[in-house]
């Protein structure tokens, strides 16, 4: 059975990590032991010594797995709004064998990371046929958006229910039908949504990505007012709310579900304070490099640790990243709010991203009984316990 070493274990079970210790698995990944390693002193020769640090293979909490042929393809800070607008015009540009090979790059690149598990948004079809192949783990969550307009939310629930149906999950996978945003999501479809029973029980929308959105519902005015009148479609039903967008998610979504808030780069203490009061099983998904990609700012992570906040982090799409990268999100956190400690950021990106996609039984941590992937990040500080520039990921089981 193999037997790991690495000067530092970082299992994201006990609060800080494990020195002069070794990881016991058996040959398809699944934990047996953690041992300090005086008690393995029989098996000596079978330990294989590993540079640097180990942890549990990571959870990418959100990410869009079918924008992966639109890498460089929109440029950098224009601001959500502008960046939508792109999406929407330049998404067909890449014929269908193009978008295919993009997404099997993508998985692969996320495998290779480290990456055991995905939150992944489906509007379309075209990663169906990789996830079937089942060589990643997938949540995947088929979305469905109306524009605020109730007239159309039957007809839309229609069609999304058409994709989640078309979606065949292989063991494990799972599969919810999802609200894309506040902004973007009438409240007869967030009925229609709430009420359909799920196979999947987590649930995720986009949130508090940017100041539009506040200032939408505050009062009716920024550059989703613009965005409508680009696409056509008439606002004069809609009424300014005088409230942040968090209000639309406590009033349209279930309280005591798993629920994924996704990028709450703008949410401040009371928002998170009025979320957290509503359902404790939410989990605030931060995609630091597509924030900085779209929006050029970050969210501020003390607010979310002061009010002992679930986090997780996912890497957004390769529409609005440099790469899908655990590990360089994790960089990222760590060099512009660097009071979050390794430890803390470690369990962000692992267990509670399994727990956050329901997936805690087998992935996550370093817990006897699950198969979580072991990954080797090298180089690493191990003095300052930091992740380096050149840090790098290896799964190892
Ligand atoms: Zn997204």
């Amino acid at each position: 059975m193999p037997l790991f070493h690495a000067s530092l274990i970082y299992t994201s079970e006990h609060p800080d990590p494990l020195e002069g210790h070794v990881l016991e698995t058996d040959d398809k990944g699944k934990i047996l032991n953690i041992l300090p390693l005086e008690r393995v002193e029989d098996r000596k020769t079978q330990i294989q010594f590993i540079e640097g640090i180990l942890v549990p293979g990571f959870v990418n909490a959100h990410c869009h797995l079918e924008l992966s042929h639109m890498k460089n393809m929109i440029p950098t800070g224009t601001g959500l709004v502008e960046f939508i607008k792109n999406i929407v015009r330049r998404r067909k540009e890449v014929d269908r064998q193009g978008i295919l090979e993009a997404i099997a790059a993508g998985e692969q690149e996320m495998i290779a990371g480290g990456i055991v598990a995905v939150g992944d948004i489906s509007n379309v079809e075209d990663t169906f046929y990789q996830k079937s192949r089942g060589l990643l783990r997938y949540h995947s969550f088929v979305e469905a958006f109306d524009l605020l307009q109730d007239e159309k939310a039957e007809a839309e629930m229609a069609r999304a229910y058409e994709v989640w149906s078309k979606l065949h999950c292989p063991p494990g996978h799972k599969k919810s039908l999802v609200p894309h945003a506040p902004y973007s999501v009438s409240s007869s479809l967030f009925e229609l949504l709430r009420t359909h029973p799920h196979e999947g029980e987590s649930i995720s929308i986009h949130h508090q990505e940017t100041h539009a959105e506040n200032h939408f519902f505050l009062e009716k005015s920024g550059a989703l007012i613009d965005f409508y009148q680009t696409l056509g479609v008439s606002l004069e039903a809609f009424e300014a709310t005088r409230a942040p967008s968090s209000l639309q998610v406590i009033q349209n979504m279930s309280a005591g579900r798993r629920t994924l808030l996704v990028h709450n780069t703008i949410s401040t203490p009371r928002d998170i304070r009025s979320v957290e009061e509503w359902n404790e099983e939410v989990y605030w998904v931060t995609c630091p490099n597509a924030n900085l990609y779209i929006e050029n700012q970050l969210p501020r992570y003390l607010h979310f640790i002061e009010h002992g906040a679930k986090m997780c982090v996912g890497t957004d799409s390769l529409a609005s990243n440099w790469q899908l990268s655990i590990l360089e999100e994790l960089k990222t956190i760590q060099h512009y709010q660097s009071y979050l400690t390794f430890d803390r950021l470690i369990r962000w990106a692992t267990l509670n991203g399994a727990l956050a996609l329901g997936f805690e039984k087998d992935l996550g941590s370093f817990s006897p009984g699950k198969t979580p992937g072991v990954v080797q990040i090298h180089p690493f500080d191990l003095s300052r316990r930091q992740l380096m520039p050149g840090s790098r990921a290896n799964r190892l089981i």
